[in-house]
């Protein structure tokens, strides 16, 4: 196999490492177009994703853990990011649902399960500038790329980070920085930011 519940488990400690590091960036980055909270959510989101995820045991499955993650990242982060998160890695959960480990296939199958849940969750469609413009690229990379793990992630990634560098064209028609209108212009969407880091840190540590 692939991956492993001990290898998701590492990633996402490093997934919370790098929002820590980020968190002032991402809170500058909403500040222009939004309420300036962004990185402190994310932080403290993906800190408590690690804690909860130190406590489980050993025979954790890949979707005990992704279930984890979603639980933790809800109860610390009630508004916005929380339920958004939660439910792409609830159906993250869904999506590999059984598996003592994952195989190549399901590193597709997870974040194209993240975009639809992101978009379901959220009502959003790809350019109105939210974290789905990070998602939706890397989804539709991850189905059409081939190969291992490693490299059907690396793909997301890279599409992840196109979309978030995208959304600075973008003019917002969702959520806060939606109010700004024409003034959202030229500032990239902080949710599609912190998305392609995510994405990036999953190439790296499961790569
Ligand atoms: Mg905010």
């Amino acid at each position: 196999m692939a991956v492993t519940s001990a290898d998701l488990i590492r990633a996402f400690g490093a997934i919370a490492d790098r929002m820590t590091a980020e968190r002032d960036a991402l809170c500058a980055l909403d500040g222009e177009i939004g309420d300036g909270d962004h990185g402190i959510g994310m932080a403290l989101g993906f800190g408590a994703v690690r804690e909860a995820l130190d406590g489980l045991d050993g025979g954790a499955s890949p979707t005990d853990v992704l279930n984890t993650a979603a639980r933790s990242f809800l109860s610390s982060v009630g508004a916005s990011t929380g339920p958004l998160y939660a439910t792409a890695l609830m159906r993250a959960a869904a999506a590999v649902k059984g598996k003592d480990g994952l195989e190549d296939a399901d590193a597709a199958a997870i974040v194209a399960a993240m975009a639809e849940g992101i978009a379901h969750r959220g009502k959003a469609e790809i350019g109105q500038k939210t974290m789905l413009d990070a998602w939706g690229p890397a989804a539709e990379a991850a189905k059409s790329a081939t190969g291992s793990f490693a490299q059907v992630l690396a793909a997301a990634a890279e599409a992840a980070h196109r979309g978030a560098e995208g959304t600075a064209g973008m003019q917002a028609s969702m959520g806060r920085a939606a109010r700004l209108g024409e003034r959202s212009l030229g500032h990239r969407d902080p949710g599609a930011v912190s998305a392609a880091m995510i994405v990036g840190v999953l190439a790296e540590t499961l790569g």
